[in-house]
Formats: structure tokens, sequence, C-alpha cells
């Protein structure tokens, strides 16, 4: 079922499986492929700041009648935010932008230098019932443990790039320690997973497509997905991952295949 979700630690249900919106031009495309998305049965939509595209998402979600609190809602603090005031200003334009007086989730998008302040704004909106969950975004392991040690909440999301080729299995074991809640983004590495040799023969083992294989195999092992298709044929095709079960093997097989990541090394970024 589509609405299938994983409990975070603070007992907020989030859907497995979300509908990405990187790179989706604000206007009529992200209103369409939103409402798309929506009709199909996501009902958990990610965004952020840096896309500009809350608005495109915001009118989508009123435009299609289903209630605000049936649906899971993401969006993140952007870089150049960061800090305590200016978070707290940061998320009062998004709420706006995105026509809404709360969050379900908001993230810190990369690591940067006021982690902590930004994290402690966070906590503040979280206390006022004005998110859901808070969570992080393209943190590693250190990244969590000074985060650990000077505050208050512990995440109940870390988003970062996931997929076959990185899957993420240290600082997974690490966030299911912790009671984080991984989340893939680039689930399809960015359109790049359909040369994979290994994930093209389970989708005929399975009859399958290479994306729902990829897919399947992120909830399968506790980790949410949030694919972005501004296609509605791929965004139907994306959402049909919850009628068929991969073997342990095929599993094993799967995370045994090695490569690197395709975005940023957030150690390394400069924006
Ligand atoms: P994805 O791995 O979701 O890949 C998206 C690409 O795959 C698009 O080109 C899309 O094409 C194509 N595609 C989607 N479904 C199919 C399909 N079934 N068959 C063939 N091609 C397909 O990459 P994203 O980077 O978009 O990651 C997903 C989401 O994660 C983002 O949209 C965003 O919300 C979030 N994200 C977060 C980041 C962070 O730093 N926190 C960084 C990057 C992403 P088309 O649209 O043309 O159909």
């Amino acid at each position: 079922m589509l609405t299938e979700s994983t409990i975070l630690h603070n007992g907020v249900k989030m859907p497995w499986l979300g509908f990405g919106t990187f790179r989706i031009e604000s206007g009529e495309i992200t209103k369409n492929a939103v409402l798309e998305a929506l009709r199909i049965g996501y009902r958990h939509i990610d965004t952020a700041k840096v896309y500009e595209n809350e608005k495109s998402v915001g009118e989508a979600i009123k435009e299609s009648g289903i209630p605000r609190e049936d649906i899971f809602l993401t969006t993140k603090v952007w870089n150049t935010d960061q800090g305590y005031e200016e978070t707290l200003k940061a998320f009062n334009k998004s709420l706006e932008k995105l026509g809404t007086d709360y969050l379900d989730l908001y993230l810190i998008h990369w690591p940067k230098d006021k982690n902590i302040e930004t994290w402690k704004a966070l906590e503040k909106l979280y206390k006022e019932k004005k998110i859901r969950a808070i969570g992080v975004s393209n943190f590693k392991i250190h990244h969590l443990e000074e985060l650990f040690k000077e505050t208050e909440i512990i995440p109940m999301v870390n988003q970062v790039e996931c997929h076959p080729q990185f899957p993420q299995n240290e600082l997974k074991a690490f966030c299911v320690k912790h009671k984080i809640q991984l989340e893939a983004w680039g689930p399809l590495m960015q359109g790049k997973i359909f040369d994979k040799t290994l994930i093209k023969e389970l989708a005929q083992k399975y009859q399958k497509t290479i994306a729902q294989i990829a897919l399947r195999w992120q909830i399968q092992r506790g980790v949410v997905v949030i694919p972005k298709s501004i296609t509605p044929s791929r965004i139907k095709e994306n959402s049909e991952i919850f009628d068929f079960t991969l073997s342990n093997e095929d599993m094993e097989l799967i995370n045994s295949l090695e490569g690197d990541r395709i975005g940023p090394d957030p150690d390394k970024i400069t924006f």
C-alpha cells in the first residue's frame, strides 16, 4: 500500500515512499507533477527552499483537495540561512510559500559551520509544535556525533545520497542504533541506475522495472525513498513497489554492488 509508513522515534508516521521535487521548475511543471503524484496516491512530498518550487508545491497540495493532515510535507533550510535567527526567518518564509501553518519534517539541508545554532532553532520550532519532526540531510557520522554533544533532541531523520552503488551501510547501521530514520535521495542515481547489469537482470527475474527493483530494495532494508519524476507513467511506476518482495539472496547481491557517490561529498561542499 502506497501509504505504508515507518514510525519515527517521536511516534510520527512517515510514508516509506515520497515524491522528490529537485530540479523541477516552479510553476505549472511542479504543480502538475505534484498533483499527479497525489492523484496516484503519494502522500509524502519532499521539497527545499533552494529548489525554488515551494510555492508551486503548496498550490498543488491546495488544488488536490486532499486534507493537509493527510500529506507528509518536508522542506529544508538552505546553507546560507543557517544560524539561529536566520533559520527561524527561513522557516516562516517556507511556510508562507507552501501555504501551510506547519511542516511534517524540516531538515538542515547540508552540514555547515552553524549546524548547532541551526539545530537549536529547529528544536525551538519543534517544541512549539510548528514542525512534527526535525532532521538533517547529508550528515555523516561525525556530523551527527558533533550534534549529539551539544543539542537536546536526536534528529528523527537523516536524508542522504543512497542507492545500490552507494548503500551507506555504515551510516545506516549508526542511524538504526540511534533510532534515526535514513532517507535516500537520488534513489535512482539521478537517472544513472538504468545501466546496472545486476539490477537489469533482477528486473527480468521479478518482472518489474529497474526503478522498481532499486526502490523496493530500499524500503525492504528500512530506508525511505523519494524518487523524482515529471513523467506521469514513471510517477506511477515508481509507486508500484508494495506488491513484491526481493529474496534475501537478491537483497545481498544488490548490497554487494560497488561504486562511489555521484553527488558532492558533504565534507567538501563549497556551496
Ligand atoms: P532520482 O534518483 O529520483 O532520479 C530522478 C531522475 O530519474 C529524473 O531524471 C527522472 O526523469 C528519472 N526517472 C524517475 N523515475 C524513472 C523511471 N521509473 N524510469 C526511468 N527514469 C526515471 O534523483 P533526485 O536527485 O531527484 O533525487 C530524488 C529526490 O531527493 C529529489 O527530487 C529531492 O527531493 C531529493 N534530493 C535531496 C538532496 C539533498 O541534498 N537532501 C539532493 C538531491 C535530491 P523524469 O523526471 O524526466 O521522468
